[in-house]
């Protein structure tokens, strides 16, 4: 609870860097490290050696909670933005040494059947494997050749003539397929310079040089080799969502891989944010491409963690905001997603679709259990179930475990002087993801457990 209170703290949470470093110099490395994690690091994280991460998770499996590991990579110390060509290969070697530490973690959770028969899941993010500006120039490329299929039906056509392996799959599957947009973006190109004109259509198509096709290349085959090792591990790999100038090809990554991975079992899972105006259409889209082209849905369904920076950009670019104007809209979204995911889980039957709804917010949680119980979901396939931070809204979670529903917890590991710079970065980007004693305090597990214990019963 301290902890909490501390973390609510405006003049601790602005100054915190300066905190930090001035208590460094009194106690010493050694005794930070141990206060540390004892308070801040302990609460939210875990250290980083596979017995301290399995004590943890095994602890979590007494009270109900199943496993979802989530590895935390160091910073990268002025790489990112820095000078360009001097930094790359540093910025390399930490986009290996991520891949390495992900692909340790599935070894790790895989460990955890001694205890759980529940699947556990392992989470990261995209951009701890490749570039981010890859990324955002990817999600231009795909929505400026989306827009030009709009219009241009002969695109395809003069595409399947010349590459007829892509025959079989509909326009829409085509357009959610991130493979299929850097072809096209070859064939384009190729064909602009066959012709020495471009077309007054496909002359803004951004090119994709060789350099950005083989990072592309050298992300495809690390994102590969960790949903192959999910498969091969009997794990589920999620994708975290990022800010939507990355989104657009996070997403069709994931589709991708659900293609090539899910055909019997939803191993890959993309992440929806529901603070977004799209997310109830993306999912729709999703849901229904799944259906067609046979594969397995999976998602992660969120509001969202960049609410500020989103609107921020919206404004300094003079586009539309994408995220809802309240957030009365935001979990009206989550709402509308939530009865569509669980009617889906319905009508496709069991072991085809996992669905993950994290959230620390009660009504949501509360919303979901009446759905699943008017559609008379068995709760315990783990088609649908719940999951929140470690430390975060403990009542939430163990409430949910002492009852018998599926539910998980996101651990976040790492060494301590990485996942405290980690924690102050959460803690400044989202103040009341982290620091809410009002609630933690609140503790209300008796009138929770109440009203989930009802609809227990009522499954
Ligand atoms: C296990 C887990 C995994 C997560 N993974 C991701 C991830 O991959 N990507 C990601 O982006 N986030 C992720 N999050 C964070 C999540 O998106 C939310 O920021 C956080 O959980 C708070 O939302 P809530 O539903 O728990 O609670 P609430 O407190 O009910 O909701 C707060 C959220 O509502 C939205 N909101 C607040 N004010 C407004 C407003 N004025 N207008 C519109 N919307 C508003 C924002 O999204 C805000 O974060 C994850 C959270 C959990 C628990």
């Amino acid at each position: 609870m301290l902890v909490f209170g501390l973390c609510s703290i405006d003049y601790l949470v602005d100054n915190q860097t300066k905190i930090l470093k001035l208590t460094r110099n009194i106690f010493g490395k050694k005794l930070f490290a141990l206060l540390m994690e004892w308070t801040f690091f302990g609460q939210f994280m875990v250290r980083e050696e596979e017995g301290k991460i399995l004590e943890g998770l095994r602890k979590l499996n007494e009270r109900g909670i199943s496993p979802m590991l989530a590895y935390t990579a160091p910073e990268l110390h002025g790489s990112v933005d820095g000078d360009g060509a001097s930094n790359e290969p540093a910025k390399e070697q930490w986009y290996l040494n991520n891949f390495n530490s992900v692909l340790k973690s599935f070894h790790i959770a895989a460990k955890c059947y001694s205890f759980t028969k529940t699947r556990p899941i392992i989470t990261t993010k995209v951009t701890f494997f490749v570039d981010h500006s890859l990324l955002v120039l990817l999600s231009s490329v795909i929505q400026q050749q989306n827009a030009l299929l709009l219009h241009n039906n002969q695109l395809v056509d003069s595409f399947i003539s010349k590459n007829p392996t892509w025959n079989t799959r509909s326009k829409e599957s085509l357009k959610n397929d991130l493979i299929f947009h850097v072809e096209l973006n070859k064939m384009i190109h190729s064909e602009r310079y066959e012709n020495h004109s471009p077309t007054k259509e496909n002359e803004d198509v951004v090119k994709l040089q060789d350099a950005h096709l083989n990072l592309f290349e050298k992300l495809r085959g690390r994102m590969d080799k960790l949903c192959l090792t999910a498969q091969q591990t009997n794990l589920s790999l999620n994708f975290d969502a990022e800010q939507t100038y990355l989104q657009t090809a996070i997403e069709m990554l994931c589709i991708h891989f659900q293609r090539l991975y899910n055909e019997c079992a939803p191993v890959v899972l993309n992440t929806y944010q529901c603070y977004l105006k799209r997310t109830g259409d993306v999912i729709e889209n999703h849901v229904t491409l799944a259906k067609q082209d046979g594969f397995c849905f999976g998602g992660k369904i969120v509001r969202g963690a960049y609410i500020d920076e989103e609107r921020r950009l919206a404004k300094e670019k003079q586009t539309v905001d994408p995220v809802n104007p309240t957030y009365a809209a935001t979990t009206s979204m989550y709402q509308r997603v939530s009865e569509f995911l669980i009617n889906q889980v319905k009508c496709q039957g069991e072991g085809r679709m996992r669905v993950i709804f994290a959230t620390h917010n009660e009504d949501s949680v509360t919303d979901v259990l009446n759905r699943l119980r008017e559609k008379e979901i068995n709760m315990d396939v783990g088609d649908v179930s719940f999951a929140q931070l470690y430390g975060t809204r403990d009542f939430i979670s163990y409430t949910l475990g002492s009852l018998g529903y599926p539910v998980s917890k996101m651990v976040h590991y790492s060494n301590p002087v990485d996942g405290l710079a980690y924690l102050s970065r959460r803690l400044t980007e989202n103040r009341s993801g982290l620091a809410s004693p009002e609630i933690e305090r609140r503790l209300p597990v008796v009138e929770l457990k109440r009203r989930l214990f009802e609809r227990r019963k009522n499954i």
